[in-house]
């Protein structure tokens, strides 16, 4: 991490509320056309990340996981566009022609499987890494491609952790 600047940072979840919830509180940073990279095996949390999100952009529709189509869009404080590159063998090749078309330019982004796209993804990304799979606890690297993307990681609370489950709403109440 360069001096000074807010480029990385870790957080760890042990439910899938704690990384929606995660994801809850950085989605209050988006901006028109952001880039968020959702990185880790199958089962990671990378759905469940993208829900988070969504919920914090307002988006009441229920964000289920996009592989069967290309890109799903959902209306929130911005819209919010799915992508899942996981069973979409070309779709990286036809995606890296134009990655973020004009549609996408007003709003965020999320792109599951984002290493798929290798060169063709943009540096200016915000990089969300999930390690840990099944019921062990997810350790989240959060990185900033360029300044622009810092605003994610300070809109984290310093030492901020996902609340224990038993203080939390429960499920479908919202985040
Ligand atoms: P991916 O999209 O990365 O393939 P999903 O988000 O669809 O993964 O699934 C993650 C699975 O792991 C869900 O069944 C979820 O309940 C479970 N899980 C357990 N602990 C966590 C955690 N800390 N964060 C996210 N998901 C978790
Ligand atoms: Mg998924």
């Amino acid at each position: 991490m360069i001096e000074g600047r807010t480029l990385e940072r870790i957080v760890e979840t042990r439910d899938p509320a704690g990384t929606r919830a995660l994801a809850g509180v950085l989605a209050v940073a988006a901006r028109p056309g952001d880039l968020i990279s959702l990185v880790g095996e199958l089962g990671a949390g990378k759905t469940q990340f993208a829900k988070g999100f969504g919920a914090g952009l307002g988006v009441t529709d229920t964000i289920v996981s996009p592989s069967f189509v290309l890109m799903a869009e959902y209306r929130g404080r911005l819209p919010l566009f799915h992508i899942d590159l996981y069973r979409l063998a070309g779709a990286a090749d036809a995606l890296a022609g134009g990655l973020i078309d004009e549609r996408q330019g007003e709003g965020v982004t999320l792109i599951e499987w984002a290493e798929r796209l290798e060169d063709a993804m943009p540096s200016g990304r915000l990089d969300v890494l999930i390690e840990g799979t099944g019921d062990d606890p997810r350790r989240i690297v959060l990185r900033a491609g360029d300044a622009g993307y810092e605003r994610y990681i300070e809109a984290l609370p310093v030492g901020w952790a996902p609340e224990p489950a038993a203080e939390r709403a429960p499920e479908g109440s919202g985040l």
